[in-house]
């Protein structure tokens, strides 16, 4: 009799434990279920209530440039969505040298004039689509280019969509929403994957200028490529020319850029103010001093555009892809361009194929997009922003969050 109860207890003890472990894998299952749900739920309905915030709502913050040092954060109308129009709640925008550039000189004479919203390298989420906009809807999480060409001229038809003669710029990026104009909505505005995030894809502006800069100095892998200049831009050329399997001089200035050149793929860092030396240095790393295959400038004075011709071996490309100031003239020794056979080229701007594959590059993991996020600010932060910018910090880009 004993043996029956042990045993009978035995058994009831199993029975509960696989009760307990069935209800447990339940309740788990549940668990699992009911939080993807919730998820969702949040998801759809967060992207709701920022379409009510949005429609509720007549004023936002936005960063409005007045001219030379001079960024106000003012109260304006929020955006509403025309015809083939979307308005895209700022995620994250980036600063850039471009409108460092414009905070200094006050204006740009092809892309802003004050008093004007300002910023142009963004991402976000759409919260209202215009009618007759079929690709994107709210909640989309979208990169929104800075610019779209007509797709008609002399320039466009040839592929050169950089070039064209009515390229339609926005501004207005350090904003709480912006309004994207129905060309870029339907020829340069791109869903971003959902792993990416915003404040990344934001970079797909300035990559596609560098990409583009690479590409038309025309490399094979293995070539030596000099890249002048340690700005966010010529930080990125040299990272994809990296990436492209290039060997890579970096010619910088200040400290900070040592090290980063160095983390993006650099395998030379050569650093010197002078530019004599910086000629000697470079050109003492490769066979024979004879110079580099392709030199890059990236930084728009007309000193290093002339280092940039005196870096390369014969038969070498040199890319200006760094403007100038306007009225400024470089002197060029026609003997050597042309008994040496150099190729003279000089990069603007980026296209619609450009951009798409800049942002796939930032989506296939091998770009390093940290690395040029070096802070994040508040859009009431952004002239102590600027300011610091303008006295050469180590910072990269400065994402500014509204
Ligand atoms: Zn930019
Ligand atoms: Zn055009």
């Amino acid at each position: 009799m004993p043996g029956t109860v042990k045993n009978a207890i035995k058994r009831g003890r199993s029975t509960v434990e696989t009760a307990i472990e069935h209800g447990r894998a339940t309740v788990g299952d549940a668990l699992y279920h009911g939080r993807a749900t919730v998820e969702s739920v949040i998801h759809h309905g967060l992207a709701t209530v920022e379409s009510a915030i949005h429609h509720g709502r007549a004023t936002m913050q936005a960063a409005v440039l007045h001219g030379r040092e001079d960024i106000r954060i003012e109260s304006v109308p929020v955006p509403n969505a025309g015809v083939g129009e979307l308005v895209v709640q700022v995620g994250a925008a980036l600063t850039c040298g471009t409108d460092l550039k414009v905070f200094r000189r006050g204006y740009h004479a092809r892309m802003i004039v004050p008093p004007a919203l300002f910023g142009h390298e963004l991402a976000g989420t759409v919260v209202e689509a215009g009618e007759g906009v079929s690709d994107f809807a709210a909640g989309d999480r979208v990169v929104a280019l800075n610019s779209a060409p007509c797709g008609e001229c002399y320039f466009c038809e040839r592929e050169q969509e950089n070039l064209c003669d009515d390229l339609l710029f926005n501004n207005g990026a350090y904003a709480e929403f912006i309004r994207i104009p129905a060309r870029i909505v339907a020829k340069n505005t791109l869903h971003v994957p959902d792993h990416v995030p915003l404040e990344h894809a934001a970079l797909t502006e300035p990559l596609a200028c560098a990409v583009h800069g690479f590409e038309d100095s025309r490399p094979y892998p293995g070539d030596t490529v000099a890249v002048i200049g340690g700005g966010p831009l010529g930080l990125m050329i040299l990272h994809v020319a990296a990436l492209a399997g290039c060997e890579v001089i970096a010619i910088v200035k200040h400290d900070g850029q040592v090290e980063a050149a160095r983390q993006l793929g650099a395998t030379r860092v050569v650093q010197v103010a002078n530019i004599r030396k910086a000629i000697q240095e470079t050109r003492a790393l490769t066979p024979k001093r004879q110079g580099v295959d392709i030199a890059i400038e990236a930084v728009g004075i007309p000193e290093t555009w002339q280092e940039a011709v005196e870096l390369v071996r014969k038969g070498g490309t040199v890319n200006f892809f760094g403007g100038c100031a306007v009225g400024t003239h470089v002197t060029l020794d026609t003997n050597r361009i042309h008994y040496s056979d150099i190729s003279l080229r000089a990069t603007f701007h980026h296209t619609p194929a450009i951009c798409r594959r800049a942002l796939d590059l930032i989506a296939g993991g091998r770009f390093q997009a940290d690395t040029f996020i070096t802070g994040h600010a508040h859009l009431y932060e952004l002239n102590r922003v600027f300011e610091k910018l303008m006295n050469r910090s180590s910072e990269i880009k400065t994402a500014i969050v509204p």
